[in-house]
């Protein structure tokens, strides 16, 4: 099995899993005895390491995770297919991504590079937004001020108290459940900045998985 970090808390009731950076916690209440977390673990074993494999292929690359002709987009693994055309662009099509550079273009590589990126960020950018409208009607918030997508070594999303919200590029690989994890839980941010017990409150209203995804 996986190792795991345990917190025990007075003032916690359930058991939650939290699993960032490649780390498995478990918060329970301080009354549970080891062997009992243990036992609920091997139940979600399956389930854990299938995150921990997730997260692995989102986070740890520090450029877009491109392997072999494929990309992640969404989860789903999409084909990349080269090519020469009149001019420069790129096209989705039947589960692969058509990057065609103009005859004129001399270094192929940076162009298919700066192609794909611009791609993908234009595709997680109209995602998100779409999604941060939805959630804000539902969190009935007023939208942010300012939405920055980059690629952060360290974490998905952030939110500060002029209301910008940032979101890590390589999201793009992560399934949509988890990309409308992280926009509600920067979304609640905009309420308490803070990890308070309010604050998980309200990320359970509105996404009642948040305790088994990532933080
Ligand atoms: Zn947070």
């Amino acid at each position: 099995m996986f190792d795991y970090q345990l917190k025990k808390s007075k003032r916690r009731k359930t058991v939650a899993i939290k699993i960032y950076n490649q780390t498995v916690t478990v918060f329970a209440p301080h009354y549970v005895p080891i062997k009992q977390i243990d036992s609920w673990l091997l139940e979600k074993q399956h389930w854990i390491e299938t995150q921990l494999k997730k997260q692995l292929n989102v986070i740890d690359t520090k450029q877009y995770p491109i392997e072999k002709n494929k990309i992640k987009i969404f989860s789903e693994s999409v084909e990349l297919i080269f090519r020469e055309g009149p001019s420069s662009d790129v096209k989705e099509h039947n589960n692969a991504l058509y990057v065609t550079h103009s005859s004129r273009v001399k270094n192929y590589k940076n162009k298919y590079e700066s192609l794909i990126k611009r791609y993908l960020e234009e595709k997680l950018a109209a995602y998100v937004e779409m999604r941060i409208a939805f959630y804000c009607e539902k969190m009935d918030e007023v939208l942010p001020k300012k939405l920055t997508l980059a690629v952060y070594k360290r974490r998905w999303g952030s939110c500060n108290s002029k209301r910008e919200l940032s979101f890590n590029l390589h999201l793009i690989g992560a399934p949509h459940r988890i990309i409308d994890y992280v926009i509600v839980h920067e979304l609640a941010h905009l309420r308490y900045l803070n990890h308070s017990k309010q604050f998980w409150d309200r990320v359970e209203i509105f996404y009642p998985d948040y305790n088994v995804v990532v933080n």
